[in-house]
């Protein structure tokens, strides 16, 4: 890090002691399983750089934007319209969190068998390790799961920052006018916190700026398809983690200029592995930063991960907003319609998601299929043996956490469905 932070972590109330313990452990992983790779591309400095700050200037930057009066929104979930926050000027950020340090402090509040992504979002809290939560002026959470449902409650009464937005179970007329009708009050209640109106140029404006990111994704995901890969997936699931809390439009510049690069590597043949070297999509639960551990076991058994069907990844910018809107209303509807396409498994039915799959593996050109479920993610958990059944291609299922208590097991698993591919 470039400077010294505490001063602000002091101020943000964060347990200092417990933060630095965060901190080593973050930069230790990230040495050996970042910058241990070969042949990665020039443009992942900036995102090495963004990561080795990750709790330091863009946390400052936050926060000197919040001196100037803008305000910040913290989420949990790709449902809810980035767009809204940036027509008003204010921060959006990712809240998930993929370590499992902190969990402990969870498990005094939920029980032991919820999921690793909310026990971590949780932890993350309650031990005073995230510095992005103490910025937030408004925590939006969503009826998704039952899990996340319970779980704000209980957030709720921590920070006394909580919003949530009723999702539908369902996609029918009366749940996608329910869920229009949630999109507007979000908007209202955004208009109260910022004490700025939505007009139409400001939501056109960032759905821009929310479209291009999804595009500079999408990019990036479509160069992944050629073979030799030019980029490893361990690299493009950190973008596909970063974009939840940079910059957007500092961060869209930065994915394109990476992208460029990997166009150039793809003319000339150039690539992170040999020709043919087994390819692997991975589906499932979200990637939470810093949770890498899928991605290296596969690309340390000798294949490479080509795709994330996930909500750090092809969920999250699959679809775009169609900008063509020419009153607030006609905006406000035309996001609601993208969000409420999204294939999460919280939804029923959900097929659509096994169609997406079939779609991106082929995209992809992928070799095989492992579906990654958090522990008691019972949505993903229960749509893996569907897909299972449905999906014609090599697959294999994975339950796990953020401990690392079974890396040699699944390293052992891993390994032998990839000698199955060659
Ligand atoms: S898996 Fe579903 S509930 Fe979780 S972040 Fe993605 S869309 Fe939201
Ligand atoms: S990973 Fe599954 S259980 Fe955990 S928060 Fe997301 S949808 Fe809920």
């Amino acid at each position: 890090m470039s400077k010294d932070y505490t001063p602000l972590w002091r101020e943000l109330g964060l347990d200092l002691v417990k933060h630095d313990g965060l901190l080593s452990v973050l930069s230790d992983a990230y040495k050996n399983i970042y910058l241990s790779q070969k042949n990665r591309p020039d443009g992942m400095k900036y995102f090495d750089f963004v990561i080795s700050e990750v709790h330091g200037l863009r946390v400052e930057e936050i926060y000197e934007a919040k001196k100037q009066g803008r305000k910040v929104i913290g989420t949990f979930c790709i449902y809810v319209p980035e767009e809204l926050v940036l027509a008003l000027d204010g921060i959006f950020i990712g809240l998930c969190a993929g370590a499992e340090i902190g969990s402990e402090e969870a498990e005094k509040f939920i029980p032991r068998n919820t999921c690793a992504l909310i026990k971590a979002f949780m932890g993350f809290k309650l031990s005073g390790l995230c510095p992005y939560v103490e910025l937030t002026d408004l925590i939006v959470g969503e009826t998704t799961c039952d899990g996340k449902k319970k779980a704000y409650e209980i957030f709720d009464e921590i920070t006394k920052k909580m919003y949530v937005m009723g999702i539908p179970n369902m996609k029918n007329d009366l749940d996608k006018k329910l869920w229009l009708s949630e999109v507007v009050k979000f908007k209202d209640k955004l208009e109260q916190i910022t004490g700025k109106k939505i007009t139409l140029d400001n939501l056109k404006k960032a759905t821009e700026i929310v479209n291009n990111k999804r595009i500079a994704l999408k990019r990036l995901s479509k160069l992944r398809a050629h073979d030799p890969p030019p980029i490893s997936g361990l690299d493009a699931l950190l973008v596909n983690q970063i974009a939840f809390y940079d910059d957007p439009i500092r961060f869209t510049l930065k994915v394109n200029e990476l992208c460029d690069e990997l166009e150039e590597r793809v003319k000339n043949s150039e690539g992170v592995v040999s020709k043919g070297t087994p390819r692997i999509l991975i589906a499932g639960s979200p990637f939470a930063i810093p949770n890498w551990k899928l991605h290296a076991i596969v690309e340390n058994s000798g294949a490479i991960v080509v795709g994330e069907e996930s909500c750090v990844g092809s969920r999250n910018f699959r679809e775009i907003v169609d900008n063509n809107f020419n009153s607030i209303e006609e905006g406000l509807e035309k996001i609601s319609s993208r969000y409420l396409s999204i294939d999460c498994a919280c939804f029923t039915p959900n097929n659509e998601r096994i169609e997406n799959i079939k779609n991106l593996y082929k995209e992809l050109d992928a070799d095989g299929v492992i579906h990654y479920s958090l522990q008691f993610c019972t949505p993903y958990m229960i749509e893996a043996y569907k897909l299972e059944r449905k999906i014609d291609s090599p697959y294999m299922r994975i339950e796990t956490d953020y401990s690392m208590e079974d890396f040699g097991q699944l390293k052992t698993r891993i390994e032998a469905f990839i000698e199955t591919l060659r």
